[in-house]
């Protein structure tokens, strides 16, 4: 057993893991995390802390679960690791094919693996644009996408995404992709301009690129249901059927990115079934497991399927890990005990509902509160400086830092990005642990106010 100044002093000596900002990672309040339980993960020093962010929107089902560890002891016993190449295949990853066209949207009946969700969006990019060179049409291969968007981290997830930091570090990105607005009604809705407007005319930005570039070159539109690490960004009810009315109408694929809202998050298995769209490939990952290995699934829809039957061949693609018969043992296991514990009704009708309630009687009133919002178990706090014109305090992201680390110093994680705070919880909260976690964060915003004000 490392003390965290020992690990610290490996790690700084050595460079062993440059994830993150390593001044940030060195700075004071940083902690090394050691175990886990239930809704609980707990420090070098043991100190324990309510887990806002399930890990990092993945541990669904929570800690602890031994069903996943035996899943994957088992599985490892009998056959650790088999290709999905030559001929061959394994049972696991054919089973959770199965399962997953099973809770997926009808039209959508096949499975590309990978092991995150940066090489399932590399995957989905080459695909789609495949798709239109089988149909003949190559030069239809333009992908609109949006700012600020998050869709990993490999030169495509960058390049799809739209987060301006990065792309600077990308020395050039995929070509042909463009971004438009992204649905934040908080900063981008005119004054008295209505949610379903504002819903519409975010919409409508995408037509715009559409007609723009000439429908007979865009490919595709990527998006995620609701932008997680962009910030919880929760479009009107009225963007995304009109997103799919404007995609049919000029023949343009519809690809959404469900690797944050996958597996119950939203309160349906999928966010495409919250939002009453088909899209024409889902990529998902993280609670696809809860976390407990690494894998990923992209979700084709038959369209797509039934044209790489018909008149492709084989499509050049696989990673090594493709199906890895332990990580496909644990989604099975994981998705058994999301269905089992009804996880998903529990967040649709019960603590989805809860939490945002909490979120508008407990914190929406805070001085330094300029807007809650929640679907599912996935929510946001707008940090402001002051609550009437919702002018931010100075220096981007300093209020939600702050606000963040009273947060986890009073035992409770949970995210800032850029003058947001994000929450998305494992699945197994309770009300009692939505009321543990709003106490713990109104007393953070407490703190931060009586720092900033200063
Ligand atoms: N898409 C979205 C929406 C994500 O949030 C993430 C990860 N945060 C990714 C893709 C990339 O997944 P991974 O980190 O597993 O590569």
């Amino acid at each position: 057993n490392f003390s965290l100044n020992q690990l610290q002093d490996i790690d700084a000596a050595h460079h062993l893991h440059p994830f993150t900002d390593h001044k940030d990672l060195r700075g004071a309040g940083s902690r090394m995390i050691t175990r886990a339980d239930g809704p609980f993960i707990y420090d070098s020093e043991g100190k324990q802390i309510l887990d806002g962010m399930a890990g990092l929107w993945c541990v669904n089902v929570g800690y602890g679960r031994h069903e996943l560890a035996e899943a994957a002891y088992e599985q490892m016993k009998e056959l650790p690791y088999y290709n999905s190449f030559f001929r061959c295949t394994t049972p696991t990853p054919v089973l959770l094919s199965k399962k997953l066209a099973e809770v997926a949207p009808a039209h959508i009946n096949q499975v590309f693996y990978g092991s995150s969700g940066s090489e399932a969006n590399d995957t989905a990019l080459r695909l789609v644009r495949h798709y239109w060179a089988l149909e003949g049409k190559p030069e239809k291969n333009i992908i609109i996408s949006r700012h600020n968007a998050y869709h990993g981290s490999t030169v495509a997830g960058t390049s799809l995404g739209g987060m301006s930091a990065m792309q600077s570090q990308l020395g050039g990105a995929v070509p042909n992709i463009v971004h438009v607005m992204m649905p934040y009604a908080f900063e981008l809705a005119e004054p008295g301009e209505s949610d379903h407007d504002f819903g519409i005319r975010a919409a409508k930005a995408i037509e715009d690129a559409i007609l723009e570039a000439g429908p007979e070159n865009v490919a595709a539109f990527i998006g995620e249901p609701i932008m997680g690490a962009g910030g919880v960004k929760i479009p009107p009810a009225s963007y995304w059927p009109e997103v799919q009315r404007i995609c049919r109408k000029y023949d343009v694929l519809l690809m959404l990115d469900e690797v944050i809202t996958g597996y119950g998050r939203t309160g349906a298995w999928f966010a495409a079934q919250s939002m009453g769209i088909e899209p024409d490939t889902i990529t998902t990952a993280k609670a696809l497991t809860s976390g407990y290995q690494p894998l990923s699934a992209l979700l084709v829809g038959d369209r797509i399927a039934s044209a790489l039957v018909e008149k492709g061949g084989e499509f050049f693609h696989g990673y090594t890990y493709s199906g890895h018969p332990v990580a496909c043992a644990v989604a099975l296991a994981n998705l058994e005990i999301i269905e089992k514990e009804g996880l998903i009704e529990r967040v649709r009708d019960e603590t989805g509902p809860y939490f945002n309630k909490a979120l508008k009687e407990r914190i929406e009133g805070h001085p330094i509160v300029g807007e809650v919002r929640s679907f599912g178990l996935m929510g946001a706090i707008e940090i402001v400086k002051d609550k009437e014109s919702r002018a931010r305090f100075p220096d981007e992201g300093t209020a939600a830092v702050a606000v963040r680390d009273h947060a986890i110093a009073n035992g409770m994680m949970l995210r800032a990005t850029g003058d947001t705070m994000i929450l998305s919880p494992p699945l197994i909260w309770t009300r009692e642990t939505i009321d543990l976690a709003i106490e713990r964060i109104a007393k953070a915003l407490d703190l931060a106010e009586r720092d900033l004000r200063k």
